[in-house]
């Protein structure tokens, strides 16, 4: 199969899933979206109002600011692969729930086994805890490069916090500007 191939079969799968109640209430699932043969993988944490309408990825408010940033420090669209833990969004925008979570990793595994990605960017702490445990600490984790199952995982704040606390607007700026000089430079 083509990593092409590869990808659909996983998305129809996520389309069909009623593993969680969460396939109850939603309008659309957001499998993610990108270049199959990117380096990097971003990581959300799971689809908001915007993104249950439209089934893309980090196409709201928070996405907006997200991918405004990739603009300014110089990360292509297309270079990136963007997804979330969940397929599907919980009510309110509450956290995932650990059963939540537990439904959606083998998605999650299965899109990381076909990108083969050098890079993971982890947006948020939800994101964060998923891979290095509850007890994962932003302040330790952010903007440093932690390589785990051959992979170099990198931790970014959410930018949903950006929009809550805006003058944290520069430290996220800085790490994805610190992180675009590792990408593009392991790349050449
Ligand atoms: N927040 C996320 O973590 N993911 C999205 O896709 C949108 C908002």
């Amino acid at each position: 199969m083509t990593k092409m191939e590869s990808m659909v079969s996983i998305i129809n799968e996520i389309n069909s899933c009623s593993l969680c109640w969460l396939c109850n209430i939603r309008n659309n699932t957001v499998p993610g979206i990108g270049n199959l043969d990117a380096t990097t993988m971003f990581i959300g944490e799971a689809p908001g109002e915007e993104e249950d309408l439209q089934g893309k990825p980090f196409v709201g408010k928070s996405g907006k600011l997200l991918r405004g940033a990739l603009v300014k420090v110089g990360i292509s669209a297309e270079d990136i692969y963007i997804t979330n833990i969940l397929k599907c969004r919980p009510p309110k925008n509450r956290s995932p729930q650990l059963n939540e979570v537990a439904c959606c990793r083998k998605f999650l595994t299965t899109q990381i086994n076909i990108i083969q990605p050098k890079f993971i960017v982890l947006v948020g702490s939800v994101a964060l805890s998923v891979f290095f445990g509850k007890n994962s600490s932003m302040t330790d984790y952010r903007g440093k490069l932690y390589k785990k199952y051959g992979v170099n995982f990198y931790t970014i704040f959410h930018p949903s916090y950006i929009l809550r606390s805006p003058s944290s607007i520069n430290i996220f700026l800085e790490d994805l500007s610190r992180f675009k000089d590792l990408m593009y430079s392991q790349e050449a």
